[in-house]
């Protein structure tokens, strides 16, 4: 990691927009790398696995971190996940909102977690999340679960899009946004959008994110 490259990538994406909230993504980094990301600036994290996560949060204890999870939701896992991560961003199926929803409540956990719908806009058989269409009919359900506090959507394009591609599907994700707060159903009122990683980034800050998740651009310069 060279600060100063990363440096300035930071400069300038803050430049692009203040209200860009940049999150590391530390899946495979070592505690060192983090500790020399948090030094740069860098005060949220994502982790994608949990037991790797656990081990990361406990010797990393004594910084001041916010972690967000950003891999596969298993409902083994969903306990510790939700007692662990501030940010869930891979809520990918009414099932697995309706056990957070149970656990969350048995936890004694109401709205504690920031929880995101992870929405799949292009085929792509090695990634879930809701299809569009079967999001917009799952309204009703998802906003009947009142132990979750739902803050907005994210996406995962696929590999290898072009950049006009890649926009055009993030203005996609921002219009579904807008028609989910459109039908003003209770406790469904969606201001985040997760969506730019280390190489669609730049369309993405374009068609309105809000969270960028970076692991190669940051880790890897
Ligand atoms: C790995 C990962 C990222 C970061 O990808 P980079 O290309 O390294 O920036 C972002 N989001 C999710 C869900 C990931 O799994």
């Amino acid at each position: 990691m060279f600060a100063d490259k990363v440096k300035i990538l930071k400069n300038q994406i803050e430049g692009l927009s203040k209200q860009i909230l940049l999150i590391a993504v530390s899946k495979r980094e070592s505690i060192e790398s983090i500790k020399i990301a948090y030094e740069m600036g860098f005060q949220h994290f994502a982790e994608s696995r949990l037991q790797e996560a656990l081990i990361k949060q406990q010797e990393l204890n004594s910084l001041n971190l916010t972690w967000h999870f950003i891999g596969k939701l298993q409902t083994n896992k969903a306990k510790q996940i939700l007692l662990n991560f501030t940010y869930i961003h891979s809520a990918d199926s009414l099932d697995i909102l309706i056990k957070l929803n149970q656990l969350a409540g048995d936890l004694n956990l109401q709205n504690k977690n920031k929880i995101l719908l992870q929405v799949k806009l292009a085929p792509d058989d090695n990634k879930s999340g809701f299809l569009p269409t079967d999001l917009l009919n799952s309204l009703v359900s998802i906003s009947e679960l009142n132990n979750l506090n739902i803050i907005g959507l994210m996406t995962i394009l696929p590999f290898g899009l072009s950049p006009a591609s890649n926009y055009e599907l993030f203005v996609e994700l921002k219009t579904l946004k807008e028609k989910i707060n459109a039908e003003k159903l209770s406790n469904l009122n969606l201001t985040e959008l997760s969506m730019g990683m280390s190489g669609d980034y730049p369309e993405a800050i374009k068609a309105g994110s809000t969270m960028l998740r970076l692991g190669k651009a940051i880790f890897l310069s």
